[in-house]
């Protein structure tokens, strides 16, 4: 693990240098707060400082409070190393945003101690900071294919509606329906349905270019937002993924299997809401199962 030492007095900085090392750390060494600043700075900064207070350039509280003052995530643990050890100091420092405090002379024992105090609150960052995107990817995607599920496309939905309105780069949606999909599930089982719809989200994020987005709305119902491009080449990605879909074959154990999707798209015109939207795509859909499914129908053709 690193840990960043910003001392001014050469004997102190040794002497901690050592033992810190001896203690299996991995020490960046600074001798005013200006280094300990660009480093804490840095991309890879680490995640442990022990600050002396008074140095030249600028001091260790400020650096604290600079610290503090940074958006992150992940902010580091700070220890303010100094001889001041009034109560008022004691207070300023960890107003300033320090996490603890130790005046010198330091017992090395008592240092060690409250160095570890610091190594688990940055493990227990780190659990938590990793819980919190756990618990974000789950609630904005859908567990089975991994993509988003609905209420994160509907969002992203109403996101790129408030976009279009501003910038006006095209935005159209397409509502994916696998054709005789439950026939899939009673031929081969509910499992190989299963792989067959994450086989589906493939074939979709295949043929998606870099600003569009998909979503399961449910079952066996996909949403595709397009964004930032011309009308024919949104139309013509649509086609692809219909080709694609119809051209591929899904192995599975009980053998090879063919699936089609029809597709109801809609382009927004600068009045719809995502619901509106959506109905205008879900009506195009219906129509493309009505004329034979495996197609794409554009709500502006019918
Ligand atoms: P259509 O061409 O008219 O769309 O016919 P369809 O059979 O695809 O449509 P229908 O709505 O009758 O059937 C959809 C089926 O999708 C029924 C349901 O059991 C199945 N389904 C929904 N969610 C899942 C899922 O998560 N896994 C599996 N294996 N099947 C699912
Ligand atoms: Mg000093
Ligand atoms: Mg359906
Ligand atoms: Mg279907």
């Amino acid at each position: 693990m690193k840990v960043l030492i910003a001392e001014d007095d050469m004997t102190s900085r040794i002497i901690l240098d050592s033992i810190l090392k001896k203690w299996g750390f991995t020490v960046i060494l600074t001798c005013n707060g200006k280094q300990a600043w660009d480093v804490m700075q840095s991309k890879e900064a680490p995640r442990l400082a022990i600050l002396d207070w008074q140095m030249p350039e600028m001091n260790g509280v400020e650096v604290c409070q600079r610290i503090r003052k940074m958006e992150s995530s992940d902010p580091p643990y700070l220890i303010v190393l100094t001889s001041k050890d009034e109560k008022k100091d004691i207070v300023k420092a960890l107003e300033a945003g320090a996490n603890d405090f130790i005046s010198k002379p330091y017992d090395n024992e008592e240092l060690q101690a409250r160095i570890n105090v610091g190594k688990r609150m940055i493990k227990l960052q780190s659990e938590l900071g990793d819980a919190y995107k756990a618990l974000k990817h789950e609630a904005m995607h859908d567990p089975l294919t991994n993509i988003y599920n609905r209420r994160a496309i509907m969002e992203l939905l109403e996101k790129e509606i408030a976009r279009e309105k501003r910038e006006k780069v095209g935005l159209c949606v397409g509502m994916c329906d696998i054709d005789y999909f439950k026939k899939v599930n009673d031929t081969y089982g509910h499992q190989i349905g299963d792989e067959v719809l994450i086989s589906f989200t493939r074939f979709v994020t295949d043929k998606l270019r870099l600003n569009d987005h998909v979503g399961r709305i449910g079952g066996e119902e996909f949403l595709i937002v397009a964004n930032g491009s011309k009308e024919l080449e949104q139309k013509t990605m649509f086609e692809r993924i219909c080709d694609h879909v119809r051209n591929s074959e899904i192995s599975s154990e009980k053998g090879n299997i063919s699936i089609t999707v029809s597709i109801g798209v809609a382009r927004y015109t600068g009045v719809e809401n995502a619901d509106g939207l959506l109905a205008a795509a879900d009506k195009a859909l219906y129509h493309a199962k009505k004329i034979g499914r495996d197609r794409v129908v554009h709500a502006d053709t019918m």
